[in-house]
């Protein structure tokens, strides 16, 4: 129905200025009937007065003042058949010599003092300006009066003889008050709608648009105003036109607004679903992102949606972010450990031993360090090989791991054939038997070493450096300062005969 109603607005629209026109010509045309309608009426009202006018009975009336003449021409019946409410004959100097008013429909005389023009000058207007020159239109004149008993209208002529010769005498009007009766012709000749209101005051009227047959530059328009004047310029009435063929096919009627509406509100909702359960969750996710970006902390997207594509998307994110979680674990697994020999490398020792060397400090604890290096171990090379030297720094690393765990101690590769380790809680006396249970360990490792001058199996040379609590905490010396001395004793341990702990305490 109202998409019916779309499509049939369609046409409308492009068409919607020629049936504009052809209203406006509509319109012009009742305007202009009107016009002729009432200039009929004063026709007709003239034509009646130009009898009387131009008649020799009443010319020569106006030399004899004959009461004969007023008897027999204006009684009753001559108001009531010629239609008209009065007859006023005047001489050239303004003064009424004969008047009658008498209302044809109500049979009645009544008094018209408006027409009195010795009294009234300004109406004086009424009379046909004869001396102004000697064609037919100063020797007539019509129009509306403004009397005491509402508008009417009037139509005058100089009195001339019946062969229109003569010089003037005078002048004879005719009055005909505007009635209902009288609209209510006009309204069916013109075929528009018409009511009529007097004007009391003329400056209640801010725009006077006098009735001249025509839109006069106005719209197309339901209703419209249109002033009449009386002689002398004066708004007399207001005609109320309301016109026939009046209404525009209306654009916007309320099926339309209706669909606009409809729109307005779809528009609304789509925008809604589509902030709710795409934009937000975006930005949502987004911001999550450059959060975890900036924490460097990866998590998955906690939150769900309703669509399958956003569900996808979310769920795909999360699954890349679980692999390259793992990647991230594997590659600082990696980045820690020793591929050789599974155990910390130096790096993840170095950040370890800072660690650890910080809490030691705080829990006022030993601190104890121990570098070992493997003996002859090119000379293990020369004689098994590679790989067999490879194979006997994995034992030898298994080996140090186990006495690190039992002793709650840390060791890492340090670099080739060096080893590291260190023990915090540690007393000096369980510190140093730690360090001869790894010479132990290695003698009962039993890795055979024909090329060793020092034993005929493999042999470790080790520096251990052991800080008590209160050189710990004294803030003296660094783990720096342990490895380096270490790295001494350790020198020492090897020109000393290797195959030897040396221990140095602070
Ligand atoms: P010293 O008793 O004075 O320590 O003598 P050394 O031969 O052990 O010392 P040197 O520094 O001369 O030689 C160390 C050797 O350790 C040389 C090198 O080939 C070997 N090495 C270092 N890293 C590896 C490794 O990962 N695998 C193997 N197989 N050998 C290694
Ligand atoms: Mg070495
Ligand atoms: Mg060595």
């Amino acid at each position: 129905m109202l998409c019916n109603k779309f499509i049939s607005w369609i046409p409308l629209f492009f068409s919607l200025p020629t049936i504009n026109n052809s209203i406006e010509d509509y319109q012009n045309r009742e305007l202009l009937s009107l016009k002729i309608a009432l200039d009929k009426e004063f026709i007709f009202l003239e034509t009646l007065n130009y009898d009387y006018a131009v008649w020799d009975d009443t010319y020569n009336y106006m030399a004899d003042f004959d009461a004969e003449y007023v008897d027999s021409n204006f009684v009753g019946d001559t108001f009531y058949s010629l239609k008209i409410d009065g007859v006023f004959i005047y001489d050239m100097n303004f003064n009424m010599v004969y008047g009658q008013a008498y209302d044809y429909i109500k049979h009645i005389e009544f008094d018209a003092p408006d027409l009195d023009l010795q009294v009234n000058k300004l109406n004086r207007t009424i009379i046909p300006n004869s001396k102004a020159s000697e064609d037919d239109n100063s020797l007539r004149h019509s129009g509306f009066l403004q009397t005491e008993d509402g508008p009417v209208m009037f139509a005058s002529h100089v009195i001339k003889r019946t062969d229109k010769t003569g010089e003037p005498v005078g002048s004879i009007v005719f009055i005909k008050k505007v009635r209902t009766s009288l609209i209510k012709s006009l309204a069916e000749i013109a075929q528009v709608e018409l009511s009529y209101s007097k004007i009391e005051h003329a400056s209640s009227l801010n725009n006077i648009v006098t009735l001249k047959g025509s839109l006069q530059g106005e719209d197309i328009a339901t209703q419209r105003k249109r002033v009449i004047l009386d002689v002398n310029g004066n708004p007399l009435l207001a005609l109320n036109i309301k016109h026939h063929h009046q209404t525009l096919p209306v654009l916007f009627d309320h099926y339309l607004k209706l669909i606009l509406l409809m729109f307005f509100v779809m528009s609304l909702l789509g925008f809604y679903i589509v902030n709710r359960y795409f934009i937000e969750p975006l930005i949502n996710g987004a911001s999550a992102i450059n959060s975890m970006l900036v924490k460097n902390d990866l998590q998955p997207l906690r939150f769900t949606n309703q669509f399958l594509e956003m569900r996808v998307l979310i769920s795909g994110f999360n699954a890349l972010i679980k692999q390259v979680k793992e990647q991230n674990f594997k590659l600082e697994k990696i980045s820690k450990i020793d591929g050789l020999t599974q155990i910390y490398n130096r790096r993840a020792f170095d950040e370890i031993i800072a660690a650890q060397w910080g809490q030691a400090q705080q829990q006022k604890s030993t601190f104890a360090v121990i570098l070992l290096d493997v003996d002859h171990f090119k000379n293990y090379n020369d004689f098994y090989g590679h790989q067999g030297g490879d194979t006997a720094l994995q034992l030898l690393a298994d080996k140090l791991k186990q006495i690190a765990k039992l002793n709650t101690g840390t060791v890492a590769r340090y670099g080739g054939e060096e080893f590291i380790l260190f023990f915090k809680q540690l007393s000096y006396e369980e510190f140093v038997n730690i360090s001869q249970q790894l010479l132990l360990a290695v003698k009962e490792l039993n890795l055979p070493h024909e090329a060793s001058p020092v034993r005929e199996y493999l042999t470790i040379s080790a520096g251990c450096v052991f800080a008590t609590k209160e050189t710990v905490a004294s803030g003296n010396i660094s783990t720096q300062l342990l490895i380096k001395e270490a790295d001494e004793m350790l020198y020492e341990a090897k020109n000393s005969g290797r195959n030897k702990a040396l221990t140095k305490a602070y």
